[in-house]
């Protein structure tokens, strides 16, 4: 055990907390089928990175921690929970709970590291500062960053080397959405309909435009929306931390400003976001008071995508095909986080096949993983990389003019890898397209 481990559970107490989950990884059968999905595995073919490794390895995980418990947080940590051994597994093995859950543990543990500590509870929990970090850092970028290729807009920022590699990154904003937007609190027009919007940290503070154009797409079609100025993170980077004291308090905060707002929906342009409050937020409603878990029940029930909000609810028309002889190629990549974890992968199909002046192309290994994964990007760099290169090679083997994606995270490792190949492919949001075509 080196120096940084600090010991929060005592290892009886670990072991008991372990049993909890005992009779879950009883239920693998040690098949291995999991091998062929696992975007980890595919890259480095180590038993110790897919799921039937892990599983060994928390069967023994009391022995494992006396022998080195750093090393074992740092096995676990090289997995994405993308969730896709899990749609794969014949016994129907809920790896992204037990992964979560095991982190959980370990992290109570070993105690959570200082940057981590700070990021998870003194500046997530506080929108006001997260928009201070955002207009400062967007009024400054110019002296820290250096264009990395001119064709995609991307830049590097030497600055973050230590934190994120070479990444490449689109301009960060200078407001965020909800700095720029405030509270918003409009009626239902034609459609009857009310949404909550949940923007999400990365379309409010990076993708301004994925929420701008959300906006249009609700303005367009007679939707209202209430978005209360001061929504927080869902929680997601804590959770898979194994923070769940912050992932909780993230939680409580959005129940308490969603709680007298009346809505039919919840609507997020983040399929992170949304996997996180309909998933997580569910699986943990019990450890809330009475009235935040009905207020959760509630919530799971109404929380969507907002490219199956489009289809399945509203019902959206699309202009019919122009005359165009020159149709841009348009390409999906399906986010593990909408497709494994929420089932949807038709909708934002639907809705590029239908986009008049596109063509869509469907790329080879559309579901494969992009290898973002939200932190495992900072904290496992180079396997990020290798993962995201296969998606890239995928991607420009049809040509594309542009890649939609429907998660804002994927969108950042896909401009990342396109662009550190010298690539030019746009990478939009599906409701980005959708909103180009409102017009005006
Ligand atoms: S596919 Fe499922 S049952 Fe088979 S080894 Fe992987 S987790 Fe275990
Ligand atoms: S969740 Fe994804 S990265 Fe993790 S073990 Fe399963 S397939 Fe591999």
């Amino acid at each position: 055990m080196n120096g940084k481990t600090k010991k929060r559970t005592s290892l009886p107490q670990l072991t008991k907390q372990l049993m909890a989950i005992d009779d879950r990884l009883a239920g693998c059968m040690h098949c291995g089928l999991c091998q062929a999905v696992c975007p980890v595995y595919g890259v480095t073919l180590k038993e110790a990175d897919v799921s039937r490794g892990k599983i060994v390895l928390l069967e023994n995980l009391a022995y494992e921690l006396l022998k080195d418990a750093d090393g074992v947080g740092e096995k676990l940590d090289r997995c994405l929970l993308c969730g896709s051994c899990r749609s794969n597994c014949p016994s129907g093995v809920d790896t992204v709970e037990i992964f979560l859950h095991a982190r959980r543990l370990i992290t109570d543990y070993r105690g959570l590291g200082k940057i981590k500590k700070t990021v998870f509870r003194f500046i997530l929990p506080h929108p006001g500062l997260m928009s201070f970090f955002v207009a400062f850092s967007g009024r400054f970028q110019r002296f820290f960053r250096r264009k990395a290729n001119k064709s995609m807009g991307t830049f590097e920022f030497p600055i973050l080397r230590p934190f994120a590699g070479k990444r490449h990154f689109q301009p960060l904003a200078t407001k965020s959405f909800s700095a720029e937007y405030g509270k918003i609190n409009t009626s239902a027009g034609k459609s009857g309909i009310k949404v909550a919007f949940f923007p999400g940290c990365v379309p409010d503070k990076l993708f301004v435009r994925i929420a701008q154009a959300s906006m249009k797409a609700f303005e367009k079609n007679g939707v209202g929306v209430f978005m209360p100025g001061s929504l927080v993170c869902c929680g997601i980077p804590n959770l898979v931390s194994g923070d769940y004291v912050s992932f909780k308090r993230l939680v409580k905060t959005n129940l308490g400003l969603l709680k007298k707002a009346e809505f039919d929906y919840l609507v997020s342009p983040c399929a992170t976001c949304v996997s996180s409050i309909k998933e997580n937020w569910f699986r943990y409603r019990d450890d809330f008071t009475d009235d935040e878990r009905r207020q959760i029940e509630e919530i799971h029930g109404k929380a969507m995508d907002i490219t199956a909000f489009l289809i399945d609810v509203l019902n959206v028309e699309f202009k019919t095909s122009g005359s165009e002889t020159c149709k841009r190629r348009v390409t999906y990549h399906d986010s593990c986080h909408l497709k494994k974890t929420l089932g949807i992968y038709a909708q934002p199909r639907n809705i590029l096949k239908n986009l008049s002046g596109l063509e869509f192309v469907e790329m080879p290994e559309a579901d494969r993983c992009c290898g973002s994964g939200g932190s495992f990007t900072l904290t496992q760099h180079k396997l990020a990389n290798q993962i995201g290169q296969r998606k890239r090679n995928c991607v420009v083997s049809i040509n594309p003019d542009i890649v939609a994606a429907a998660c804002p995270a994927c969108m950042l490792q896909l401009m990342d890898m396109l662009s550190q190949n010298g690539d030019s492919v746009e990478v939009k949001h599906v409701v980005e397209l959708y909103a180009d075509s409102l017009g005006r």
